[in-house]
Protein backbone atom coordinates (compact mmCIF):
# COMPACT_ATOMS: atom_id res chain seq x y z
CA UNK A 1 0.00 0.00 0.00
CA UNK A 2 0.89 3.48 -0.31
CA UNK A 3 1.25 6.03 1.69
CA UNK A 4 -1.70 7.44 1.13
CA UNK A 5 -3.85 4.15 1.16
CA UNK A 6 -2.37 3.72 4.23
CA UNK A 7 -2.99 7.09 5.64
CA UNK A 8 -6.94 6.62 4.25
CA UNK A 9 -7.33 3.64 5.99
CA UNK A 10 -5.88 4.49 9.21
CA UNK A 11 -8.21 7.25 9.37
CA UNK A 12 -11.30 5.05 8.59
CA UNK A 13 -10.16 3.25 11.41
CA UNK A 14 -9.64 6.13 13.73
CA UNK A 15 -12.84 7.33 12.62
CA UNK A 16 -14.89 4.30 13.15
CA UNK A 17 -13.67 4.39 16.77
CA UNK A 18 -14.39 7.69 17.34
CA UNK A 19 -18.10 7.09 16.07
CA UNK A 20 -18.03 4.13 18.24
CA UNK A 21 -17.39 6.30 21.26
CA UNK A 22 -20.12 9.05 20.76
CA UNK A 23 -22.43 6.00 20.02
CA UNK A 24 -22.02 4.74 23.04
CA UNK A 25 -22.08 7.54 24.67
CA UNK A 26 -25.33 9.08 23.63
CA UNK A 27 -22.78 12.33 22.06
CA UNK A 28 -23.43 13.70 18.87
CA UNK A 29 -20.16 13.04 16.43
CA UNK A 30 -19.96 16.65 15.42
CA UNK A 31 -18.90 17.41 18.99
CA UNK A 32 -16.05 15.90 18.81
CA UNK A 33 -13.07 17.68 16.60
CA UNK A 34 -10.34 15.06 15.67
CA UNK A 35 -6.79 17.50 15.66
CA UNK A 36 -4.14 15.40 13.62
CA UNK A 37 -0.96 15.51 15.75
CA UNK A 38 1.47 15.25 12.78
CA UNK A 39 4.67 15.40 14.83
CA UNK A 40 5.84 11.99 13.41
CA UNK A 41 5.84 13.07 9.58
CA UNK A 42 7.31 15.23 7.09
CA UNK A 43 4.51 18.51 5.87
CA UNK A 44 3.88 16.30 2.43
CA UNK A 45 2.05 13.61 4.54
CA UNK A 46 0.54 15.98 6.64
CA UNK A 47 -0.99 17.69 3.33
CA UNK A 48 -2.36 14.30 2.27
CA UNK A 49 -4.40 13.98 5.50
CA UNK A 50 -5.76 17.19 5.07
CA UNK A 51 -6.82 16.00 1.02
CA UNK A 52 -8.79 13.16 2.79
CA UNK A 53 -10.73 15.15 4.92
CA UNK A 54 -8.97 15.84 8.21
CA UNK A 55 -9.09 19.84 8.71
CA UNK A 56 -7.57 20.06 11.88
CA UNK A 57 -3.40 19.58 12.34
CA UNK A 58 -1.65 20.02 15.62
CA UNK A 59 2.18 20.27 16.78
CA UNK A 60 3.76 19.85 19.64
CA UNK A 61 7.23 21.90 19.32
CA UNK A 62 5.92 25.73 18.26
CA UNK A 63 9.16 25.38 15.87
CA UNK A 64 7.53 22.72 14.06
CA UNK A 65 4.36 24.80 13.23
CA UNK A 66 6.06 27.29 12.45
CA UNK A 67 7.50 25.00 9.29
CA UNK A 68 4.52 22.70 8.64
CA UNK A 69 1.74 25.31 8.87
CA UNK A 70 3.97 27.77 6.49
CA UNK A 71 3.97 24.32 4.22
CA UNK A 72 -0.01 23.18 4.77
CA UNK A 73 -1.35 26.58 5.13
CA UNK A 74 -4.97 25.31 4.24
CA UNK A 75 -5.11 23.24 7.43
CA UNK A 76 -6.45 24.70 11.00
CA UNK A 77 -3.32 24.42 12.81
CA UNK A 78 -3.01 23.98 16.92
CA UNK A 79 -0.57 24.08 19.21
CA UNK A 80 -0.69 21.22 21.61
CA UNK A 81 2.77 21.12 23.35
CA UNK A 82 4.60 23.59 26.20
CA UNK A 83 5.25 27.10 24.53
CA UNK A 84 8.21 29.13 25.81
CA UNK A 85 7.46 32.92 26.02
CA UNK A 86 10.35 33.59 23.90
CA UNK A 87 7.74 32.05 20.88
CA UNK A 88 5.30 33.63 21.68
CA UNK A 89 5.29 36.20 18.70
CA UNK A 90 5.71 33.83 16.20
CA UNK A 91 2.95 31.39 16.99
CA UNK A 92 0.05 33.79 17.16
CA UNK A 93 -0.60 34.88 14.15
CA UNK A 94 -0.05 30.65 12.99
CA UNK A 95 -2.06 28.75 15.47
CA UNK A 96 -6.05 28.62 15.99
CA UNK A 97 -5.77 27.22 18.83
CA UNK A 98 -3.14 26.90 21.97
CA UNK A 99 -4.33 23.71 23.72
CA UNK A 100 -1.12 23.92 26.35
CA UNK A 101 -1.16 27.23 28.41
CA UNK A 102 0.23 25.88 31.55
CA UNK A 103 1.39 28.70 33.83
CA UNK A 104 0.09 32.27 34.81
CA UNK A 105 3.73 33.35 33.44
CA UNK A 106 2.70 32.26 30.02
CA UNK A 107 -1.19 33.53 30.53
CA UNK A 108 0.49 36.82 31.09
CA UNK A 109 2.79 37.24 28.69
CA UNK A 110 0.37 36.17 26.21
CA UNK A 111 -2.12 38.75 26.76
CA UNK A 112 0.60 40.99 26.57
CA UNK A 113 1.74 39.71 23.41
CA UNK A 114 -1.93 39.72 21.85
CA UNK A 115 -2.79 43.27 23.04
CA UNK A 116 0.07 45.01 21.71
CA UNK A 117 -0.69 43.20 18.51
CA UNK A 118 -4.13 43.88 18.46
CA UNK A 119 -5.09 40.01 18.25
CA UNK A 120 -7.93 37.96 19.99
CA UNK A 121 -6.07 34.79 21.27
CA UNK A 122 -8.22 31.57 22.15
CA UNK A 123 -6.60 29.26 24.76
CA UNK A 124 -6.93 26.17 26.64
CA UNK A 125 -5.55 25.96 30.11
CA UNK A 126 -3.84 23.32 30.93
CA UNK A 127 -4.06 20.84 33.57
CA UNK A 128 -1.45 18.37 35.07
CA UNK A 129 -3.72 15.89 37.27
CA UNK A 130 -2.16 12.64 37.26
CA UNK A 131 1.09 13.64 39.09
CA UNK A 132 4.21 12.83 37.28
CA UNK A 133 3.32 12.30 33.59
CA UNK A 134 3.79 16.04 32.97
CA UNK A 135 5.91 19.00 34.30
CA UNK A 136 3.78 21.40 32.89
CA UNK A 137 0.72 22.50 33.94
CA UNK A 138 -1.77 24.30 36.65
CA UNK A 139 -2.46 21.63 39.52
CA UNK A 140 -6.07 21.70 41.64
CA UNK A 141 -5.03 24.19 43.76
CA UNK A 142 -4.46 26.56 41.46
CA UNK A 143 -8.17 27.41 40.81
CA UNK A 144 -8.61 30.37 43.03
CA UNK A 145 -6.29 32.09 41.28
CA UNK A 146 -6.78 31.05 38.01
CA UNK A 147 -10.59 32.26 38.63
CA UNK A 148 -9.08 35.46 39.31
CA UNK A 149 -7.11 35.48 36.65
CA UNK A 150 -9.90 34.72 34.01
CA UNK A 151 -11.37 38.35 35.21
CA UNK A 152 -8.47 40.06 34.63
CA UNK A 153 -7.71 38.85 30.77
CA UNK A 154 -8.59 41.42 27.87
CA UNK A 155 -7.56 39.74 24.46
CA UNK A 156 -6.93 36.30 25.84
CA UNK A 157 -9.88 34.15 25.52
CA UNK A 158 -9.74 31.00 27.79
CA UNK A 159 -12.21 28.45 25.97
CA UNK A 160 -11.60 25.46 28.07
CA UNK A 161 -9.34 23.09 29.45
CA UNK A 162 -6.78 20.46 28.51
CA UNK A 163 -4.92 17.64 30.26
CA UNK A 164 -2.40 14.46 29.29
CA UNK A 165 -3.40 11.29 31.34
CA UNK A 166 -0.36 8.88 32.15
CA UNK A 167 -0.27 6.01 30.12
CA UNK A 168 -1.41 3.55 32.06
CA UNK A 169 -5.02 2.39 32.16
CA UNK A 170 -7.76 3.11 30.37
CA UNK A 171 -9.31 3.37 34.05
CA UNK A 172 -6.90 5.73 35.22
CA UNK A 173 -6.92 7.93 32.30
CA UNK A 174 -11.14 7.52 33.00
CA UNK A 175 -10.56 9.03 36.35
CA UNK A 176 -8.25 11.66 35.37
CA UNK A 177 -10.41 13.03 32.28
CA UNK A 178 -13.82 13.61 34.81
CA UNK A 179 -11.52 15.09 36.81
CA UNK A 180 -10.76 17.86 34.50
CA UNK A 181 -14.46 17.67 33.06
CA UNK A 182 -15.53 18.43 37.17
CA UNK A 183 -12.80 21.06 37.15
CA UNK A 184 -14.29 22.95 33.55
CA UNK A 185 -18.16 22.92 35.64
CA UNK A 186 -16.55 24.23 38.79
CA UNK A 187 -14.98 27.27 36.82
CA UNK A 188 -18.18 27.66 34.78
CA UNK A 189 -20.54 29.70 36.91
CA UNK A 190 -24.37 28.12 36.47
CA UNK A 191 -26.04 30.78 36.14
CA UNK A 192 -23.71 33.89 35.43
CA UNK A 193 -24.25 37.44 36.71
CA UNK A 194 -22.97 39.32 33.70
CA UNK A 195 -22.07 38.38 30.23
CA UNK A 196 -19.21 35.68 30.59
CA UNK A 197 -15.82 36.22 28.22
CA UNK A 198 -14.77 33.02 28.58
CA UNK A 199 -16.81 30.18 27.87
CA UNK A 200 -14.92 27.03 28.50
CA UNK A 201 -17.11 24.80 26.05
CA UNK A 202 -13.85 22.72 25.49
CA UNK A 203 -11.69 19.87 27.13
CA UNK A 204 -9.44 18.64 25.19
CA UNK A 205 -8.19 15.17 26.25
CA UNK A 206 -7.50 11.60 24.66
CA UNK A 207 -4.59 10.18 22.42
CA UNK A 208 -3.88 6.79 20.30
CA UNK A 209 -4.12 5.10 23.89
CA UNK A 210 -6.98 6.66 25.49
CA UNK A 211 -9.20 8.74 23.46
CA UNK A 212 -12.44 6.73 23.13
CA UNK A 213 -12.17 6.56 27.12
CA UNK A 214 -12.18 10.29 26.55
CA UNK A 215 -15.22 10.93 24.33
CA UNK A 216 -17.06 8.62 26.34
CA UNK A 217 -16.36 11.51 29.82
CA UNK A 218 -16.65 14.79 27.42
CA UNK A 219 -13.40 15.05 25.03
CA UNK A 220 -14.55 17.85 22.16
CA UNK A 221 -10.76 17.70 20.97
CA UNK A 222 -8.48 14.39 20.88
CA UNK A 223 -5.36 15.07 19.94
CA UNK A 224 -4.31 11.92 17.96
CA UNK A 225 -0.82 10.68 16.02
CA UNK A 226 0.05 7.25 16.37
CA UNK A 227 -3.17 5.70 15.51
CA UNK A 228 -3.24 7.97 12.12
CA UNK A 229 0.53 6.97 10.69
CA UNK A 230 1.23 3.24 11.68
CA UNK A 231 2.63 1.32 8.90
CA UNK A 232 3.66 4.63 7.39
CA UNK A 233 7.57 3.28 7.75
CA UNK A 234 7.27 0.09 5.70
CA UNK A 235 5.94 2.87 2.80
CA UNK A 236 8.18 4.96 2.78
C1 LIG B 1 2.25 13.56 20.52
C2 LIG B 1 1.12 14.18 21.23
C3 LIG B 1 -0.18 13.71 21.03
C4 LIG B 1 -0.52 12.52 20.15
O1 LIG B 1 -0.07 11.36 20.77
P1 LIG B 1 -0.35 9.90 20.17
O2 LIG B 1 -0.28 9.02 21.37
O3 LIG B 1 0.73 9.63 19.20
O4 LIG B 1 -1.69 9.89 19.58
C5 LIG B 1 -1.21 14.36 21.70
N1 LIG B 1 -0.97 15.41 22.52
C6 LIG B 1 0.26 15.88 22.73
C7 LIG B 1 0.45 17.05 23.64
C8 LIG B 1 1.35 15.29 22.10
O5 LIG B 1 2.60 15.76 22.32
Amino acid sequence: MDVEGILKRNLAEVEARIAEACRRSGRAREEVTLVAVTKYVNAETARKLVELGVANLGESRPQELWRKAAAVPEARWHLVGHLQRNKIERTLPIARLIHSVDSFRLLEALEAEADKRGRKVDVLLEFSLSGEVSKHGFAVKDLPLVITELEQLRVVRVVGLMTMAALDTPDQSRQTFAALRELRDRLTPPTPKEPVRHTLSHLSMGMTGDFEVAIEEGATLVRIGSALFRGLEAAS
